[in-house]
């Protein structure tokens, strides 16, 4: 029995009060499983990314409670008081557009975020390197955020997301600036890292080109998640 490294039981979020109430999800349970790739679709303003930042602990559900590879992080009240330790430790953030620091080279933009989690300069540099080669990208360590192509970036930033050995990766609309070619290769990239490394990759799309690329969609509609009967109708 492999356990879920993702659970959710009836998460709730909602924005404002009153008459400007929005419940931006509502009642949301899901498991996910280690190696796997997840898609989390759904038309603008269903609550994809706010499910995205509560599963990333970057925001404070409403009630509920959620496991992450195992703990228990959030039950009616974040029981963690180091969010930010939390995040390092367990999770690998990819957004639309890469976010790499423009002051700092490929290299150092990977090397960083390992710093930030603790790690000694040189041990993280050796890793940072380790990433940037298994990704594809090596020689374009030393090139500015700058320089890259967006597909080059977007490598980066997914090695970048690797640098603390997460169990899960979230990634909100990784391959909306890519053409479908580059789109691809990213959702290749992100397979591969799943299988090998048995992490759960949760990527929110609405990009119809790469629906086929997950092992299961999740379709969320008016902060619900669909069911298949939902579908149906
Ligand atoms: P999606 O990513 O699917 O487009 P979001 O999760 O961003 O949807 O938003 C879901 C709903 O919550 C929308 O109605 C949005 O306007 C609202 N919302 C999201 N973030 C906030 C916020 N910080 N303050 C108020 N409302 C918000
Ligand atoms: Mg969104």
């Amino acid at each position: 029995m492999v356990a879920p490294v993702v659970e959710l039981r009836e998460i709730s979020k909602h924005f404002g009060e009153g008459a400007t109430r929005v419940d931006a999800l509502r009642s949301v349970s899901l498991d996910i499983y280690p190696g796997t790739v997840i898609g989390l679709r759904g038309p603008s303003g269903s609550g994809k990314s706010t499910l995205l930042n509560v599963i990333g602990c970057i925001l404070e559900p409403n009630r509920g409670s959620m496991k992450l590879s195992g703990e228990l992080v959030y039950d009616n009240r974040w029981l963690r008081s180091d969010l930010r330790g939390l995040r390092l430790e367990k999770i690998g953030f990819i957004f639309q557009s890469h976010n790499l620091l423009p002051f700092l080279n490929a290299w150092e933009n990977v090397a960083i975020a390992r710093i930030l989690a603790g790690a000694a300069a040189p041990e993280a540099e050796a890793r940072a390197l380790e990433l940037l080669t298994y990704l594809g990208i090596e020689r374009r360590k030393d090139a500015m955020p700058g320089q890259l192509s967006g597909g080059e970036a977007q490598r980066v930033a997914i090695a970048r997301a690797l640098a603390n050995d997460p169990r899960i990766v979230l990634a909100d609309e990784p391959t909306a600036a890519l053409d479908s070619q580059r789109a691809g290769a990213v959702m290749d990239l992100l397979r591969k890292v799943a299988v090998e490394h048995g992490t759960a990759v949760i990527v929110v799309t609405h990009d119809e080109k790469i629906f086929n690329r997950f092992d299961h969609i999740f379709a969320l509609r008016d902060g619900a998640l669909e069911t298949d009967r939902d579908r149906a109708a």
